[in-house]
């Protein structure tokens, strides 16, 4: 996906203009037959603490960098004493204006929305965006929209990006029951992805052309504001590529 292309540092990705991705940790609480970082070597690139002082300097030699992604793995596997200081760091930098976090813990352990966290967010000055990974409405329990209500009541923006998954979401009457769901739990639908080329992953492929024919149902569907943006990640352009929508 490019990630190695675009590598600084270890652990600091800079993919596309004004962001940069920090990989936190390799640890997941999922590990996701289809994740495209499965074979990323972790080992090597994380930013551990010692390279929080390389992150400023490369902020301070690229002032149009102004959203930082916190990613992995999952961040939020980080204890929040580590998290803490990883986000303080952003947090104090005058040029970061937003901080995003993907995470899926939200959706597998709700409990991981501490206290602490909740305050290491409202504490910080910068607007604090986290995108949530659930990939079929049967994963938003009652625990999960409580802990997405404590984001949401302060200030965290709550988005979703789910991955269009054979026999399990490739139809529209689940995505639309996602949409749906997603938004009584305060987030708004963010990306559908197609899938991408993972090792071990096809049997989860739904063919590009399906993916059309199921987007154009929930368009129909749904108020534009529920419809996720399908897309998918292209190693070396600058964005991701939105597919052809206009049916
Ligand atoms: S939750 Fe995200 S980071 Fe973790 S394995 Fe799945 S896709 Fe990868």
């Amino acid at each position: 996906m490019g990630d190695a292309q675009a590598s600084q540092s270890p652990g600091l990705i800079h993919k596309y203009h004004g962001r940069i991705l920090i990989i936190t940790t390799g640890a997941c609480a999922i590990h996701c037959r289809y994740c495209f970082r499965r074979e990323f070597p972790y080992s090597d690139n994380s930013a551990n603490r010692s390279q929080i002082a390389n992150i400023q300097q490369y902020l301070a030699d690229n002032p149009d960098v102004t959203e930082a992604i916190l990613s992995g793995g999952d961040p939020l596997t980080l204890s929040d004493s580590k998290f803490q200081h990883l986000f303080d760091s952003l947090s104090d930098n005058q040029q970061i204006k937003r901080i995003r976090i993907h995470t899926r813990l939200p959706i597998v352990l709700p409990n991981r929305i501490t206290k602490h966290l909740l305050s290491t967010f409202k504490s910080s000055t910068k607007k604090v965006v986290m995108v949530i990974h659930a990939n079929h409405p049967n994963e938003l329990n009652d625990e999960v929209e409580d802990a997405l209500l404590a984001l949401k009541n302060i200030g965290v923006t709550l988005l979703n990006q789910t991955v269009l998954l054979k026999k399990v979401n490739d139809n529209a009457s689940t995505l639309t029951q996602l949409s749906t769901r997603l938004f009584e739990c305060h987030t708004l639908p963010y990306y559908l992805h197609l899938l991408d080329k993972v090792n071990g992953a096809m049997h989860f492929d739904s063919s590009t052309h399906h993916a059309h024919a199921i987007y154009a149902q929930i368009q129909k569907q749904l108020p534009g504001y529920l419809v996720p943006k399908l897309v998918q990640e292209e190693a070396g352009k600058p964005h991701k590529t939105m597919l052809q929508t206009n049916y």
